[in-house]
């Protein structure tokens, strides 16, 4: 995953280089210069903040835990990511980690750089009161290269609102009088997060297909029908066609696209089956999404894994393997468990012709251009996934205006957000010859390259 980011942004680089129409005043010598320069600032990060956390713990011992706060590129705005608590966590995946950050929030046109964290632990070695000692210290260790208007960090893997809230808390305490609900975003609400930011992964994820195929087909019939473009023809054979959808994973994104899909009974499409890491439940004619979700609900996010499960909450489905999912006979899968799922050894099972990453990174490099060669549409996830993000930055913005939007304006601004990233990058896709990931990073490496340009950071 960490050379896929880097050769993507250099495989953009190449063709930025040769495209005459892109800052045509830098010619010859000074252009070659210039895209060097690029190249160094996209694959390096600005800083690499390292830390080893002192935290005495309840059974009386001292630990030294490993911390990282990267921050790659601020060109847009502050620094923005996620904080990981996990044991396998480690610098060179969290400096990836924040350059697709700087690479997301280009493409979507979210005025933050890319940050990230991680903390090498496994949480569920910890009591609630260290963790909340860790989360208080991460603070202290890093305040001060963090704050709302320098690097926001946000729950990811293992770190929650619970965890927001404390660091939050923290940061005021060390800075008093300044302001600080900008500091952290994907808090809880009564401590200044946005409503709407817990679905907003889920709800991105399937609009991003939803209005691929249902909307932008439909309105730019004349440009799909016109072009050889293999992904054109792909996404012609779904026009105006009830759609059968698969999910990977039943979390906070896996669930909730699953149930937009499902209520979305205009569009007549039909979830007939989703997994999680149990089983994959099945039922060709449409599976009790809300029901399935109440069953989670209590018990502990699982699925239901037993015929007397389903009997109890009377929901039809065929149960197996949590990996057949990925193999069905279906027209949108959608990945949205963990990384590396679809890769060399299970690529050719693969039927689907429509793929959505609402995980990050779930094909490989291997896997993406063996789908891609076939016409299989990859919905990738910096465009796919970015609703957490998008959110996060309305949070922000309630946090320094001291204002605070309803369900429904959050989740109009934020289908407005990536209504606009989908109609930059569609036309495109369906007239070149690249995936529509090269397309949305070349997008993104366009907007970064045009503003270092204009800000005399290119020597
Ligand atoms: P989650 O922990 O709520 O849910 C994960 C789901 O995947 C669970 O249903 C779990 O049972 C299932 N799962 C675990 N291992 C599996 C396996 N081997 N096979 C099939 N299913 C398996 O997590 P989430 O918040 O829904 O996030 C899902 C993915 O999306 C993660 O990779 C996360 O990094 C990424 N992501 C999340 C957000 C967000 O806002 N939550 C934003 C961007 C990206």
């Amino acid at each position: 995953m960490i050379s896929q980011t880097r050769d993507i942004v250099q495989r953009s680089l190449d063709a930025l280089l040769e495209d005459e129409h892109f800052l045509p005043e830098l010619q010859g010598k000074a252009r070659e210069q210039a895209f060097t320069s690029l190249t160094a600032i996209l694959s390096t990060p600005n800083h690499v903040h390292k830390s080893y956390l002192r935290v005495p713990l309840q059974n009386g011992r001292v630990d030294r835990i490993p911390a990282f706060r990267v921050q790659h590129n601020n060109a847009l705005g502050p620094y923005k990511g996620g904080i990981r608590f996990h044991e396998s966590v480690n610098e060179d995946e969290v400096v990836n980690l924040a350059s697709l950050m700087t690479l997301k929030n280009a493409l979507h046109d979210v005025p933050f750089g890319g940050g990230k964290g991680g903390i090498i632990i496994n949480p569920r070695d910890y009591s609630d009161k260290e963790l909340n000692l860790i989360a208080k210290k991460y603070v202290q260790y890093f305040s001060d290269v963090l704050g709302p208007d320098k690097d926001i960090p946000a729950p990811d893997m293992g770190s929650g609102e619970r965890e927001m809230d404390w660091m939050m808390a923290e940061y005021k305490s060390i800075h008093p009088g300044y302001p600080y609900r900008g500091s952290f975003t994907g808090k809880s609400v009564v401590n200044g997060g946005s409503l709407g930011r817990r679905e907003a992964t889920g709800k991105g994820v399937f609009f991003t297909f939803r209005y691929m195929i249902h909307d932008f087909i439909h309105n730019h019939k004349n440009l799909l029908t016109k072009t050889d473009n293999i992904f054109a023809k792909t996404a012609l054979t779904y026009e105006d066609k009830p759609l059968t959808i698969a999910v990977q994973g039943f979390g906070n994104v896996g669930s909730v696209a699953a149930l937009e899909a499902h209520q979305s009974t205009h569009l007549q499409n039909k979830v007939v089956a989703v997994s999680d890491r149990n089983v994959t439940l099945r039922n060709e004619d449409g599976l009790d999404i809300p029901a399935l979700i109440e069953f989670t609900m209590r018990n502990k996010g699982d699925l239901p894994t037993t015929e007397e499960q389903l009997r109890e909450i009377d929901v039809k489905a065929e149960i197996s393997d949590r990996e057949d999912v990925l193999y069905l006979d279906v027209d949108v899968l959608i990945l949205a468990a963990l990384e590396d799922q679809i890769h060399g050894d299970n690529m050719e099972k693969v039927k689907a012709g429509i793929l959505v990453e609402g995980a990050n990174a779930p094909i490989t490099t291997e896997a993406d251009k063996f789908l891609s060669d076939k016409g299989v549409i990859i919905v990738p996830d910096i465009l796919a996934n970015a609703g957490g993000v998008i959110v996060s930055y309305f949070e922000w913005l309630q946090g320094r205006e001291t204002q605070f939007y309803s369900e429904d304006e959050v989740f109009r601004m934020l289908y407005e957000k990536m209504q606009e990233t989908l109609d930059t990058v569609l036309p495109q896709f369906f007239g070149d010859p690249f995936p529509l990931r090269q397309n949305c990073y070349i997008h993104s490496v366009t907007k970064l390259s045009t503003i270092l340009y204009r800000q005399g950071k290119l020597y």
